[in-house]
């Protein structure tokens, strides 16, 4: 029987634990508001500690965080800056905010991210043409690392700096290191639907302190040493407020439950659903452990006989969100024209992975009730609905 009315699912809500709660009632007691303050330094040491990096930079957003990374490097008209085409806007955007170009880097079939193999065919063409790129900013994709060891290689091999946006894969470990760490400079988002959330905020990450002493600097308007207002550079408002900073201290303390709920998420899908024909889960690469912040997979119409689009619908009408994988920048109207390699000449993954991807509801306060709803919307679709008995939980008996 279908209930009367059924809540919405969502894809990814903020979860609160309540602690956070604490740190405002800190923050107000103390008339530490704005601007920044100490919930600000803590939460910027905690997150370096826990990545393993020298220093971070606490903003007002991630995609700030990006900004500041391109300014850092001096990013500028007549620069060009390779970036994953497969990802949300907002690793690309700050790259026109500094009037560069974007080339898109197709994905790897493995990662979902960079293709290594395309990004060296980019480098080997910007080579030849004598322009090499002032930058690449590699994305980690649903709390997937890309191949960093591969793509880090490239890199140093043309001396160019690597920023990672993970924006989407706090909480994950590459080859036992903090993915973000990786680059010159890491991005993390705490917007609402990122596995933890300050509402709103980023954090700028690094190992080199010197160039997050300027990121600071540039950040706070670039307000020069002296008494009065004086400014020899351009500078931005981009810093996060001492309230959310406590909000996003209380969300640190919860990081590794969070990750474990969202792992655990992923296991109750795969157990229910890898059994349909054509389905494929986004499998974890190699020596990664992944924060798993949305279960994704594929589906291959000509096995299943199922489209993306019919299993949307299916969705819509069931009252859960659900949503396509992020459209290929190099398909978006915003960026025609950019240039783009593909992985393999005549094979787009990231096109391919855009037309058949679905990202199913995986945030961390979703019960098993409301996930043994999509997944029954889901097998109703493929036509084989859950028999009584046999919805698995790992770990438990079957309900
Ligand atoms: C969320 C997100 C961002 C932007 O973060 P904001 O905090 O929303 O500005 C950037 N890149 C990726 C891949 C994201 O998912």
């Amino acid at each position: 029987m279908i209930p009367l009315s059924r809540s919405m699912i969502y894809l990814s809500p903020p979860h609160m634990t309540g602690e956070e709660q604490q740190y405002l009632n800190e923050a107000f007691a103390s008339n530490w508001i704005a601007p920044v303050g100490p919930n600000v330094d803590a939460f910027e040491q905690e997150i370096a500690e826990l990545v393993g990096v020298n220093g971070a930079l606490a903003v007002s957003s991630g995609t700030s965080a990006i900004h500041l990374a391109l300014s850092l490097l001096d990013i500028k008209k007549g620069d060009t800056v390779f970036c994953s085409t497969l990802t949300f806007v907002a690793s690309a955007n700050p790259i026109l905010y500094q009037g560069a170009e974007p080339v898109f880097i197709d994905s790897d079939p493995d990662s979902w991210n960079m293709s290594p193999k395309a990004l060296m065919k980019a480098f080997q063409e910007s080579a030849l043409k004598r322009k090499l790129p002032k930058a690449v900013m590699v994305v980690n994709l649903y709390g997937q690392s890309a191949k960093m060891d591969e793509i880090l290689l490239i890199c140093d091999q043309y001396g160019v700096p690597l920023i990672e946006d993970a924006a989407e894969s706090l909480g994950t470990t590459y080859q036992g290191k903090a993915s973000g760490s990786f680059g010159k400079f890491g991005i993390y988002s705490f917007n609402g639907n990122k596995i933890i959330t300050t509402s709103g905020g980023g954090m700028l990450v690094s190992n080199d302190e010197a160039a997050l002493e300027r990121a600071r600097f540039l950040a706070s308007q670039a307000r020069d040493q002296a008494t009065h207002y004086q400014h020899s550079v351009m500078g931005y408002n981009y810093r996060l407020s001492n309230l959310l900073a406590g909000v996003g201290r209380g969300q640190l303390r919860v990081l590794g439950d969070r990750v474990a709920a969202r792992r655990k998420i992923f296991d109750v899908y795969y157990s229910n659903l890898s059994d349909l024909p054509g389905i494929h889960f986004m499998s974890e690469l190699e020596n990664t452990a992944m924060n798993r912040w949305l279960t994704t997979l594929t589906i291959d119409e000509k096995v299943s006989g199922v489209t993306t689009e019919q299993l949307l619908t299916a969705f819509y009408r069931e009252r859960i969100e659900a949503r396509p994988v992020w459209k290929p920048l190099h398909l978006q109207p915003l960026f025609k024209g950019a240039r783009f390699y593909a992985h393999e000449r005549s094979h787009d993954v990231a096109e391919e992975l855009f037309r058949t991807g679905i990202c199913l509801p995986s945030g961390s306060s979703l019960t098993e009730e409301e996930q043994l709803r999509v997944i029954q919307c889901v097998r109703k679709v493929f036509d084989q609905p859950i028999r009584n008995r046999s919805y698995l939980f790992p770990g438990k008996q079957e309900v």
